[in-house]
């Protein structure tokens, strides 16, 4: 019965996407906080390692504090933080003082909970499904990161990594471990090359190793058969949004658009649809 396999795994998905928010909410924001505590590291030990005052530790990780309300700190209640459904019944607003939560949070948990069902009735319940799912996971949770911040954390890109390259070794997945070996290898070098190439060229940074790094892990789960569908689909996909920014005025500082999110949005086609389809709705094949 693939629809309560879909069920269950879209369940499981809305609970998952919950946890994205937390994610790329937070993560940042602890990033921050561990470069901080380095750098006051640094600069205490070229002042000779005086002054040792233990630094103050903000308790802040994935799990505390409770979520609160930014505006009022209103602590989010069990029933209040139930994927979807609290947003509806809340219509939208903090119950406390009634600012706006935004959308992106349902959206969050929606998008995870489709993929996930997706999974599910596309392999039914177990260790695939499970993977591919997970792969679906990472990859929205760098998208709402990258999106926020620009930034690509190696926390999440380097086990996707892994994890592909397992994922395949194990035979979890139908990519055999060599097509995930040369589509991590093939990812990196290739995004790499042309970085270095638009730099010596331009003296600009066109992305960052990030992009690399993500780019790679979508190699090991995919294989490097999908590497060029993925690259084209992000690139233009990537191209579009870019100047449709640029043109309603909204282009951020530096006029940087950041890549990550076109970069899982290829790697999720190339999931649901097959690199082939890819190539053709492309319009090259
Ligand atoms: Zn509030």
């Amino acid at each position: 019965m693939p629809w309560l396999d879909a069920a269950l795994l879209g369940l499981l998905g809305l609970l998952v996407g919950s946890f994205l928010n937390v994610v790329i909410h937070r993560l940042p924001r602890m990033m921050e906080l561990r470069w901080a505590a380095e750098c006051a590291d640094l600069q205490r030990d070229a002042a000779g390692g005086a002054a040792t005052a233990a630094m103050p530790v903000e308790h802040f990780n994935l799990m505390v504090p409770r979520s609160r309300c930014p505006k009022c700190g209103h602590q989010i209640r069990w029933y209040e933080n139930i994927p979807v459904l609290s947003y509806l019944v809340l219509r939208g607003r903090c119950s406390q003082c009634a600012t706006p939560i935004g959308l992106r949070y349902p959206l969050v948990e929606l998008v995870a909970g489709a993929l996930f069902a997706w999974c599910g009735w596309q392999w039914g319940l177990g260790w695939e499904s499970l993977a591919w799912a997970g792969f679906c996971a990472a990859l929205l949770a760098l998208t709402g990161i990258d999106w926020d911040t620009t930034l690509l954390p190696d926390d999440i890109t380097l086990p996707l990594l892994w994890a592909g390259l397992l994922v395949a070794a194990l035979g979890v997945s139908q990519v055999s471990l060599a097509d995930a070996f040369w589509g991590a290898v093939g990812g990196y070098l290739s995004l790499w090359l042309v970085y270095w190439g638009f730099r010596l060229l331009t003296g600009k940074e066109g992305m960052g190793y990030g992009d690399f790094k993500l780019f790679a892990a979508l190699g090991a789960w995919l294989g490097w058969q999908a590497l060029i569908p993925v690259i084209l689909l992000a690139s233009v996909i990537g191209a579009l949004v870019g100047i449709a920014i640029k043109l309603r005025g909204r282009l951020r500082e530096g006029g940087y658009v950041p890549f990550g999110p076109f970069l899982a949005l290829g790697g999720i086609s190339a999931l649901l649809f097959g690199p082939q389809a890819l190539l053709a709705l492309i319009g090259l094949a």
